[in-house]
């Protein structure tokens, strides 16, 4: 029998919170993580970089302040440059502070557990001293034998260095559940499906895939993992989740930044291989996969990959009617002037690498034969937004017609990610009045609505699963060449040839895009 506190705490709940079903039961706090993790060592290559400062110690001392890390827990920082501990910790301290989130109660516990070690990435002996380190902490601080190896480099070093952790006997595992080895690969998975192959034949010489994380930091974003519980805890939208009833999927994640300091990457990587081989794709997955028989982390992978299986070959004979690529030109956002991409440093002033695509894909299976699924994402336009709009077919017939004349707007489901963490549905009702008019209303949730505790950051999802083992979140390979497959002839038509110059139209800084987006739009042929 449940107790009497208890029962009030659920009407208590029930009065506040007009979203949430009856039988609510579980106290939303208890819903942070999962357990306790294996105590273990993170080793972070690249320690003096970006992702380090920004992301990663943050992400880390977030979790400390949480209690989402292991009861002992060590963090060594690599990199070539010269440091002692102190002053690593000085550095990451500064990070903290950059970061807004620098506790200075709970810092000293924090900082003792930060270790430097220079490291040459391409001698094996620095590698074996790093091993002897290991195995000192491991003793020192009761973290035994587990370790997570961060490579937070530029991928021209992913094979070496995780070939030399290899060699230094660092991937070797135990076998009695202690001593866990994982090797966390950010993207880029290579630059296309040959480069990607090959870097997977490298990690695999010296880690098996279960001890490999390919990261895709989207996916860990609260609202994006929403969309499969979305989907398949709700008996509602499933059935109409399909070709029969939907006329559109539109898959949007712009942003009003420019290349800021990374033109180096940018430069090579362009908007296709930043965002569409990874994020683009995984969200679509999301979007189109059958529902998986267990919510396990292989089975849910099987899903997503099959979807990456099923599009159908990019018409590359007609690119015009599938795929606009834009640059940004000079223009103005948020009242401010904004130079044009080739006049960013770093970038070569005839750069022909696009900073906006729009993808017009399909997927050849029953579900989803014949919709078109539109996939948006660009730098320096108006607006920063992450959304995804399920556009519903329109009603079979108008009895309204007569009198309203016009077309009645089809209903439409919204996912917000960013700025807005919500989901909409619109639909049609009638004015008030005596006039027969139809007005489009909402109907929205917001993410963070009777919610109140803890909130975590991506990469403190993804850590917190490197930890665990869960590999749900992270890339398989089998997906990772399959969204190359698809994507690898269109950048080899894109970037080898004559015409490439007219292939890109600029579009002004601080706009909707390139105008040719409506050409694709308008464009309702389905297939
Ligand atoms: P950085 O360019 O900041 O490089 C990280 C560290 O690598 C540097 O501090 C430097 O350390 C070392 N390094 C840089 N260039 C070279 C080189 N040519 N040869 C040897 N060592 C070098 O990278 P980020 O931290 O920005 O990114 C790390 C990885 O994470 C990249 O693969 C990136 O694609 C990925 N990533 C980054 C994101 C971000 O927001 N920064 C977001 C998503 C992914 P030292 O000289 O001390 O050895």
């Amino acid at each position: 029998m449940e107790s009497s506190a208890s029962n009030q705490r659920m009407q208590e709940l029930a009065a506040t919170a007009s979203v949430t079903a009856p039988d609510l039961g579980v106290d939303p706090t208890e819903c942070v993580a999962p357990g306790p993790s294996d105590p273990c060592t993170i080793v972070i290559l690249g320690a003096t970089g970006d992702l380090t400062a920004r992301k990663l110690i943050p992400a880390l001392f977030h979790l400390y302040l949480n209690n989402g890390l292991p009861q002992a827990f060590q963090i060594v920082g690599c990199a070539r440059t010269r440091m002692d501990d102190d002053e690593f910790r000085n550095k990451m301290k500064t990070a903290l502070i950059d970061a807004a989130i620098l506790d200075q109660d709970q810092w000293p516990a924090f900082s003792a557990a930060l270790h430097y070690r220079p490291i040459d990435y391409e001698d094996l002996s620095s590698y074996s001293n790093l091993a002897e380190t290991l195995k000192n902490l491991d003793i020192s601080h009761n973290t035994p034998g587990n370790r997570i190896f961060y490579i937070a480099l530029p991928p021209v070093l992913y094979k070496t260095v995780a070939q030399m952790i290899g060699r230094a006997g660092l991937s070797a595992e135990m076998t009695n559940g202690n001593g866990w080895s994982r090797i966390v690969v950010e993207k880029p998975f290579g630059i296309n499906l040959d480069t990607a192959m090959d870097l997977d034949r490298s990690l695999h010489e010296h880690f098996s895939e279960h001890q490999i994380f390919r990261i895709d930091h989207y996916l860990a974003k609260e609202t994006v993992q929403n969309v499969l519980m979305f989907r398949f805890a709700n008996s509602l939208f499933e059935p109409i989740w399909n070709r029969r009833y939907v006329d559109q999927v539109s898959i949007m994640a712009t942003e009003t930044l420019g290349v800021e300091h990374r033109a180096g990457y940018y430069e090579r990587s362009g908007v296709l291989r930043d965002m569409f081989q990874n994020h683009m794709m995984q969200l679509l997955a999301l979007i189109a996969m059958e529902p998986p028989a267990r919510f396990e982390a292989d089975l849910v992978r099987d899903e997503k990959s099959k979807v990456f299986g099923a599009l159908r070959p990019f018409p590359i004979a007609d690119l015009q009617n599938y795929l606009v690529l834009g640059q940004y030109g000079a223009g103005v956002i948020d009242n401010q002037p904004a130079p044009a991409y080739r006049e960013e440093p770093g970038v070569d002033p005839k750069s022909l690498t696009p900073t906006f695509a729009m993808m017009k894909v399909f997927l050849d299976n029953w579900r989803w034969q014949g919709v078109p699924f539109y996939m948006t994402s660009g730098k320096r336009v108006a607006r920063k937004l992450t959304e995804i709009t399920i556009r519903f077919k329109t009603v079979p017939h108008s009895l309204f017609r007569h009198i309203l004349g016009q077309t009645i707007v089809a209903n439409r489901l919204i996912i917000g990610i960013y700025p807005d963490e919500k989901i909409t549905l619109t639909f049609q009702t009638k004015n008030p009045g005596a006039r027969v008019c139809l007005r489009t209303v909402t109907m929205d949730f917001n993410y963070q609505q009777n919610y109140t505790g803890p909130v975590l950051d991506a990469y403190e999802k993804v850590l917190i699963d490197c930890m665990l083992g869960d590999q749900m979140l992270f890339w398989r390979q089998d997906a990772v060449e399959r969204s190359w497959s698809f994507l690898t002839p269109i950048l080899d038509r894109c970037e080898d040839c004559d015409d490439r110059t007219d292939l890109l139209e600029f579009y002004r800084a601080g706009s909707t895009g390139p105008a040719a987006i409506s050409r694709l739009v308008s464009n309702t042929e389905s297939a």
